[in-house]
This record gives C-alpha cells, sequence and structure tokens, in this order.
C-alpha cells in the first residue's frame, strides 16, 4: 500500500517537476565592467576570477559595460569586452559614463548611449557580433514620461 502511494505521487509529482524545470530561466548579468574598484583597481585579475566562476558553473552570462575613460580597467577595456567574448559570454551597454538618468536631459543621456553604442559595437564589430543589450545605471530609465519615452532606438 505504501508502495503503491508513493508510486502514485511519483507520477503525479513528475510532470510538475518537470513542468517547473522547464519554466525555470535565469539570465545571469554583471554590471559595471571593466571593473570596479573596491578597496585595489584590478581589473584583470577581478575579471578572470568571475570568468573562471561562470566557467566552473557552466553559466552564461551578459557583461554590461560602461565605455567612458576615467573608471578602474578603462584602459583595458578592449582586451576586457575580449576576455568575456572570448568565453562565450555576450557583451552589452551600460553608457559611457554610468550617470543616472533621472539626473540628465532626454539630449544628454542619448548621446552617453550613443558614445558607447559606438564604441562596444566597433569591438564586437570585428567579432562579427553585434550590440544587443543595455542596462541603464541604476536602473533609472528616466523621471519624467518624455524621458521615459525617448528616442532610444532598441539594440
Ligand atoms: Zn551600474
Amino acid at each position: 500500500m505504501t508502495k503503491q502511494l508513493l508510486f502514485t505521487l511519483l507520477l503525479v509529482a513528475t510532470p510538475v517537476a518537470a513542468q517547473t524545470r522547464r519554466d525555470l530561466r535565469v539570465a545571469v548579468t554583471f554590471d559595471d565592467l571593466p571593473a570596479v574598484a573596491v578597496a585595489r583597481c584590478e581589473p584583470r585579475a577581478l575579471n578572470a576570477r568571475l570568468l573562471e566562476s561562470l566557467k566552473r558553473n557552466k553559466m552564461p552570462a551578459v557583461a554590461l559595460v560602461v565605455t567612458g575613460p576615467g573608471r578602474c580597467g578603462g584602459d583595458q577595456l578592449n582586451s576586457i569586452v575580449d576576455m568575456w567574448l572570448d568565453a562565450g559570454h555576450d557583451v552589452g551597454s551600460h553608457t559611457r559614463s554610468h550617470r543616472d538618468f533621472n539626473n540628465m536631459t532626454l539630449s544628454a543621456f542619448t548621446a552617453d548611449v550613443d558614445a558607447a553604442h559606438e564604441r562596444l559595437s566597433q569591438i564586437l564589430g570585428r567579432r562579427g557580433k553585434r550590440l544587443e543589450y543595455f542596462r541603464h545605471p541604476m536602473l533609472h530609465a528616466g523621471d519624467t514620461p518624455a524621458k521615459h519615452q525617448g528616442p532610444l532606438e532598441p539594440l
């Protein structure tokens, strides 16, 4: 009787588990590349550790890159983006300056996005890839309807 009950429960539970497994999808992303300096600026070592962990866990990811100068690793942007692409991951834009859209004009933000798009498109274009991902800094997608519905074209 107990075996039959267990068998019946497994039959009922299996489709639910399969359904749940099929619907579970997670996108893993990393913002603010090439790097954020916490104590020291070590962009190559930081990215190498991230990529090794992703490889060990067989986990695809998207790195969202800030392309402007003056940031930790900004002088190594091309080679760090290449590290991610060589490892089979995707790369997206996180603007040029990482400024808060809510504190900028629409035209200033658009220029910032366009500058990052141009830089990343050059790097990706060398490999026959195109820019497909974008994330607003601080996830601020505009504090007014005009900004929120602004002329940012889909990548
Ligand atoms: Zn960010």
